[in-house]
């Protein structure tokens, strides 16, 4: 007398589905591949409206700025098309929070669109 089980173990549903992974956007590093919930980004706030994070801004000038991003937010683009100089004097302290909007809302163009 044989008894088989058909039901599947816990170990082969398991590996049946795909790992679901952060995906939080570093700049310049790429995608984090840990698994979700990330204990590195799953509490990141987006610093221009307070949505989850998922990405940090890729804006640079001297350093990148780094900054916690939705996806609908990106780096303030200033009267003169740069992102304001990250890091160079010209701009001395930014404030983080002023300095990102959301894409939708920036004033003006960056620089490298504009024609002549
Ligand atoms: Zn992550
Ligand atoms: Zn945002
Ligand atoms: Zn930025």
């Amino acid at each position: 007398m044989t008894t088989e089980s058909t039901s599947p173990t816990e170990n082969d549903k398991a590996s049946d589905q795909p790992i679901v992974t952060c995906g939080f956007a570093e700049a310049w590093v790429g995608k984090c591949k840990n698994a979700k919930p990330c204990e590195e980004h799953a509490d990141m706030k987006c610093v221009s409206c307070g949505e989850p994070a998922t990405k940090t801004c890729d804006s640079t000038g001297q350093f990148v700025c780094g900054a916690p991003l939705c996806d609908e937010c990106e780096h303030s683009i200033y009267p003169d098309g740069t992102n304001g100089g990250i890091g160079f004097n010209a701009q001395s302290c930014p404030e983080i929070t002023k300095s990102h909007v959301k894409a939708t809302e920036q004033k003006f163009k960056p620089w490298y669109t504009r024609e002549n």
